[in-house]
């Protein structure tokens, strides 16, 4: 898939804005603060009725404008589409136009315009907190798979009650009444997360691995292993076993929660790792090691998109050529040739053989 044109009305810091991509590579160079990340947010937005930086699509109307527009082409699904957001500063519902047709949810335009996001916070992602790792897996499955995200968010909304009861039970004591209810619950919907997750990574670590091995030359073996709940004797058994063994390290640790007063066990705390040649890039990794397996990451996840739908989604690189020793620079510069790439950066004198160069001043 490919976005052919994007026209901007009071988005962000634009005014008025219209723009002609290559199906290739777009690099869009600038200072700080023009409206780079911006251009990109409204890409993002485009396909997901999500932005990256902000809940509000209220924040991303220009400030003291009435309403903010997006409109674009993409090449997809073997022909020429529109789609169009009509966002507004207070709290009136956005609009969606599809094909010139109102459509209700992002839902609707499922699948039109697909983009995977690399950001300077990805690139340390194998370094940092667990939270980032999950998150990162988390954003990825939730766009391949709509049930996921359906799950997840069920996930939370019981954990976050069942902390509230956590709390709140020495005040009110016979809430401890339905914390089995909430557990069984979790179990339940914490057992199909882990089957997903599963066989996610499984596939992203696939993936992942021949990118490394191209980057380095073949002589790195990439490995990635998902840690879940101690008692998961095997994350790919039938859902039911899983519950039954989550529910086991629960009860187990039923005494502890209500003591420390928190959720201490569940597939909140997942976690994965990337082994290189078999010494972990947590651990032992460096810096461009840790990078250079980020960015096959997140290559891997886009091709996974690709094999579910059979479109490659759109690549959206933000400020992180900087970061990247001249090998990996020109290896994100002239050598992605699957699929539309846009990469931002504020260093003149960068250019690619494989698209075209965007200025964006003001
Ligand atoms: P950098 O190279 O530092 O990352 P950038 O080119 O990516 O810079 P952006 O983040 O795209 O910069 O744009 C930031 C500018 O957009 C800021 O000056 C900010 O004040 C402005 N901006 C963001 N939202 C709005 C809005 N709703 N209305 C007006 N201006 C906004
Ligand atoms: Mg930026």
């Amino acid at each position: 898939m490919n976005l052919n044109n994007i026209s901007l009305r009071n988005f962000r810091s634009y005014d008025e804005l219209s723009l002609e991509f290559d199906a290739g590579v777009n690099l869009i160079v600038g200072d700080n603060a023009q409206g780079k990340t911006n251009l990109l947010e409204a890409i993002a937005y485009l396909g997901s009725g999500k932005a990256f930086r902000t809940q509000k699509s209220a924040e991303l109307v220009k400030l003291g404008a009435d309403f903010g527009e997006i409109e674009g082409e993409i090449f997809s699904q073997e022909r020429n589409q529109t789609l169009r957001w009509i966002l507004f500063p207070a709290a009136r519902p956005k609009q969606l136009y599809r094909n010139g047709v109102k459509k209700k949810t992002a839902a609707d335009i499922a699948g039109v315009l697909q983009t995977v996001l690399f950001c300077p916070e990805d690139l340390m992602v194998l370094k940092t907190g667990a939270s980032n790792r999950r998150r990162l897996g988390d954003t990825a499955l939730c766009q391949l798979r709509p049930n996921y995200e359906a799950a997840l968010t069920e996930y939370n909304r019981i954990l976050e009650q069942k902390n509230r009861i956590l709390k709140d039970r020495h005040e009110n004591p016979q809430l401890l009444d339905i914390l089995p209810e909430y557990n069984a619950r979790l179990c339940q919907v914490g057992a199909l997360l882990i089957s997903y997750r599963a066989r996610f990574y499984e596939g992203l670590g696939r993936e992942a691995a021949q990118f490394h091995k191209h980057f380095s030359g073949g002589k790195e073996d990439f490995c990635l292993e998902y840690k879940t709940v101690s008692t998961v004797t095997d994350p790919f058994a039938p859902v039911s076993t899983i519950n039954e063994q989550l529910l086991a390290h629960l009860q187990s640790h039923y005494r502890a929660e209500l003591e420390s007063r928190q959720s201490l066990t569940g597939p909140h705390k997942d976690d994965f790792d990337v082994t290189l040649s078999g010494m972990s890039v947590k651990a032992f990794g460096s810096q461009g090691q840790t990078r250079t397996a980020a960015i096959s990451l997140k290559l891997a996840q886009r091709e996974l998109m690709k094999k579910e739908s059979g479109e490659i989604p759109v690549l959206l690189l933000d400020d992180v050529l900087s970061e990247l020793d001249p090998g990996r620079q020109d290896f994100v510069l002239n050598q992605i040739t699957d699929g539309q790439v846009f990469i931002t950066c504020c260093e003149p004198g960068r250019f690619t053989k494989l698209g075209k160069t965007i200025e964006i001043k003001k």
